[in-house]
């Protein structure tokens, strides 16, 4: 029909037939040369053929765009676009080797005043210490623990907060030192305990950078550590004061020689939050510049994803009140992950209960790397729950995806643990 119109001319569109009527609005496209049907140069492929095409232009499991460009270049049918977007949002190859981009930095409101929002972290060099720092201030406090526990941890808080007060807002990461008998702390105490996603550090910039300082402190003053402590928080930030300064108002005497009348001068509040706000302005747009970030669709309940750095699929359980945060079941745990390390893989199924029929997570380099950072972090262990057991199965999970290319062939080994897994789940 389409040929038939494109030799002898268009009728109106009321007079054409309900599968022809889409291509009305190409009619001036639309040719028919050398018995050949043609889309200006692309060649309008029939209906019957339309599936291997796809395949054709999806070889080597290039992007969407990519695909989509080639078939600029060649062919044509109704609805090609969207059939390679959702070809390629249900092609395990690509969704299992997807690397997303970084989203627009969020700006965090610079508090208002000093210690009235704080930042906990853990590391280790030799021993295990606790890191405290105020945003406004940047003052820290490093608090070397002679036992990882959260009632140590706590018992140094409360020593922290009888000295600087109770801030209103602590955030940590996830980890297992801030879970029950934390949450109890922070009713008591009343404050607000925030945590960030596991493994993605972007959204604690502030801790990072005092983790940083702390580290190479350490290291370069092995005969002790108050002298350098004191240089640091003696030494003007970028707003022009320094974190002795923003947190007590006032500076601290050290072995520098100083105007007596300079070390009572007061902080201007004001000026220091236009600066800081500033930079901050600065620093979010150089990132959102320099990764080229754009936001990822929002994921809700039930959604099937692939974690990015666990290499397994889950389901999304929960969409939390942080930004960008879900919790993600999977036959190996429960998982807290950012929006950042989860791909969205509509074509996978999990039904509740879960069935243990996954394919087998691959390890891989990025894995291993996972794993040695986790057991060098304790800190940062994620797993909250145990889901299931494991059972063997060799059943495929994978559905045909919803424009109905035949599903692609899985392996069907049976699902175990991999051991880089095993300190997930608890
Ligand atoms: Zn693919």
């Amino acid at each position: 029909m389409l040929k038939d119109y494109s030799i002898t001319g268009w009728p109106a569109k009321t007079k054409l037939e309900e599968n022809i009527r889409p291509y009305y609005q190409y009619q001036f496209e639309i040719s028919f040369v050398h018995d050949i049907l043609l889309r200006n140069n692309r060649i309008i492929i029939p209906s019957s053929l339309q599936l291997r095409c796809l395949e054709f232009l999806h070889r080597g499991h290039q992007g969407i765009v990519k695909c989509r460009a080639r078939a600029k270049t060649s062919v044509w049918w109704l609805g090609l676009s969207s059939q390679i977007e959702n070809l390629i949002r249900n092609c395990p190859q690509c969704v299992e080797h997807q690397i997303n981009f970084k989203e627009p930095f969020l700006k965090d409101s610079f508090p208002e005043r000093p210690w009235q929002k704080i930042e906990l972290d853990l590391f280790k060099i030799d021993s295990w210490y606790l890191i405290v720092t105020g945003y406004y201030s940047r003052f820290f406090e490093i608090l070397k623990l002679n036992k990882m526990t959260e009632s140590v941890i706590i018992a140094k808080l409360k020593t922290l907060f009888s000295r600087f007060g109770i801030p209103e807002i602590v955030r940590s990461d996830n980890g297992p030192q801030f879970q029950s008998e934390f949450k109890k702390f922070a009713y008591d105490y009343d404050f607000h305990h925030i945590t960030s996603s596991p493994y993605f550090p972007q959204s604690n910039g502030c801790i990072e950078a005092a983790v940083k300082i702390a580290k190479s402190l350490i290291k370069k003053n092995p005969g002790g550590l108050d002298l350098a402590l004191l240089a640091y928080r003696t030494t003007p930030l970028e707003c022009g004061y320094s974190p002795s300064e923003l947190l007590m108002n006032r500076k601290l005497r050290s072995h520098l020689p100083i105007l007596p009348s300079q070390l009572n001068k007061d902080v201007n509040a004001k000026l220091v939050f236009k600066r800081e706000d500033k930079a901050k302005d600065t620093s979010i747009d150089q990132f959102n510049k320099r990764h080229r970030a754009r936001n990822l669709s929002e994921l809700k309940q039930g959604d099937s994803v692939w974690v990015i750095d666990l290499r397994i699929y889950g389901k999304i359980i929960d969409v939390l009140r942080e930004p960008r945060s879900y919790m993600v079941e999977t036959n190996f745990g429960i998982y807290r992950r950012n929006r950042y390390h989860l791909v969205p893989a509509p074509y996978y199924i999990l039904s509740p209960p879960l069935i243990s029929t996954l394919p087998q997570p691959q390890p891989s380099e990025n894995s291993v790397n996972i794993d040695s950072k986790l057991m060098n972090k304790s800190s940062r262990e994620v797993s909250t729950n145990v889901t299931t057991g494991i059972h063997n199965s060799s059943d495929n999970v994978v559905s045909s995806p919803p424009w109905s290319v035949p599903p692609l062939r899985r392996s069907t080994r049976n699902s175990k643990r991999p051991a880089y897994l095993k300190d997930y789940v608890t």
